[in-house]
């Protein structure tokens, strides 16, 4: 196999560039949390929010927001936009729990939040761990209010119970699917009985809720409110080789791809960076990739770079564009080597995972790009010495899934998946190789170049 720390000249680069990337996991724990500390460090980087910039010439830096959950960052390109543009589409969304619009109950003089999961996860990994309470609530009056509760230090942090090994063989017994069911995934909030006896736990919940937050019972009826692992991010194994952390699905892409849109200099082609919400649901909704907001964006990039608008302009733009669909892949786990093919699998630490298809079933629901356009990919990376290997989601028949770039590739555009190989994937701690971010960042910079 390939190893991609053999194309990194200095390996020191590589490791601090992962201290700026674990940051940002730590601080990017949510699909909103995410999008502030991009367009923190893009306002930093001379970005702009589209809507505030009349007109846009070669060297721009715009953004824009998409109802606080998803963002798109352009670098308007010396060619003409016509030409096509260069596109890292990564998402911001993970796999996490969260709260029902009427969560908080009390039993057994316990106070608890109902939850819903969100994405595909094994529920037995989201017991018996620390959890943080992130999120938007809209009070009466339309104020938000950022509620972060096990994040800071000192905080205290929430969890979920599991039962006792010594009163768990019924439970053992039964199939994983079974032995934890989504109703059973309820956050233990609280036990302390009300200083007023005619009040009840709960009451002393709402209580501390109205004074942190001045928020009621019923705010959380419009409240996105997130249950998400409560430790930190950080280096994994003797050599430090590796970053283990909540959200590197698709976290990892996503900083990578942020920060090569960042430093690409001088482009032909105008370069975007799309960060998706939604992605682990299937893509919907208004800040989901299938969303018009897309389109809209590079709609209104090109009538701020042309001066007029058609929408042929729009359709020759989109045709002649390229998309790398920027996700996590799968890396052979040791332990679990029956579900991949060990000669079309990638490896941890092997550089870029190219899939030219996701889906299942027989292919079902991939856009499989064409080969000629992975032949591209391949001498863009090649030309510029970027480790990558190929990768797919499993041997035949043993599950599958699919990224964004089927939705991209609807709209006419190339696309290819092109992301990390982790392990662990959708655990509450997954691990990525600091060789593969680096990679990523190097590959991802040489795309926009092309
Ligand atoms: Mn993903
Ligand atoms: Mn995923």
């Amino acid at each position: 196999m390939k190893n991609a720390w053999k194309n990194i000249d200095d390996k020191k680069l590589a490791l601090a560039f992962s201290d700026g990337y674990i940051n940002f996991l730590n601080i990017g724990k949510t699909e909103r949390t995410c999008v502030d500390f991009v367009k923190g460090l893009a306002e930093e980087q001379g970005f702009k929010d589209i809507d505030a910039v009349p007109a846009l010439k070669a060297g721009d830096k715009v953004y824009k927001i998409n109802r606080g959950k998803n963002i798109i960052l352009a670098r308007i390109g010396s060619g003409d936009i016509i030409s096509g543009t260069n596109i890292i589409a990564a998402h911001i969304d993970s796999p996490r729990l969260d709260l029902k619009q009427n969560p908080l109950y009390e039993d057994s003089s316990l106070a608890l939040f109902k939850t819903h999961y969100y994405g595909g996860l094994k529920k037995y990994q989201w017991t018996a761990i620390p959890l943080s309470l992130i999120g938007v609530v809209i009070d009466a009056d339309g104020n938000t209010i950022n509620v972060n509760i096990g994040e800071d230090e000192g905080d205290p942090v929430l969890t979920i119970t599991d039962l006792l090994p010594h009163l768990a063989s019924d439970q053992m017994s039964k199939k994983m699917t079974e032995a934890f069911t989504g109703e059973d995934l309820n956050v233990l909030v609280g036990s302390m009985p009300h200083d007023d006896e005619e009040k009840t736990v709960k009451d002393y919940i709402l209580d501390i809720l109205k004074d942190k937050y001045n928020i009621t019972e019923e705010d959380f009826i419009s409240a996105e409110l997130e249950i998400v692992p409560a430790f930190k991010a950080c280096s994994v194994g003797l050599d430090s080789s590796m970053v283990g952390a909540y959200g590197q699905d698709d976290r990892v892409c996503a900083y990578t791809a942020m920060k090569a849109i960042f430093d690409c200099v001088d482009t032909t082609r105008t370069a975007v960076c799309y960060l998706a919400d939604k992605e682990e649901i299937g893509s919907i909704g208004n800040t989901g990739m299938k969303s018009r907001f897309f389109e809209n964006f590079i709609a209104e990039i090109i009538e701020k770079v042309k001066g007029n608008y058609n929408d042929m302009y729009l359709r020759r733009a989109l045709t002649a564009s390229m998309c790398l669909s920027a996700d996590v892949g799968v890396a052979l786990d040791p332990n679990y080597k029956s579900v991949s093919e060990e000669k079309n699998s990638a490896y941890l630490g092997g550089g870029l995972t190219m899939c030219k298809y996701t889906g299942s079933r027989g292919k079902y629901s991939t856009s499989d790009a064409n080969a000629e356009f992975v032949g591209k990919v391949r001498k863009i990376f090649n030309d510029a010495g970027i480790a990558w290997q190929t990768g797919e989601l499993g041997k035949v028949d043993q599950g599958g899934g699919g990224t964004v770039a089927q939705y991209i590739a609807n709209l006419d555009v190339d696309t290819i998946d092109v992301g990390v190989a982790i392990l662990s994937t959708h655990a509450p701690f997954e691990i990525a190789s600091k060789a593969d971010v680096y990679t990523a960042y190097l590959g991802y910079k040489a795309f926009y170049q092309a």
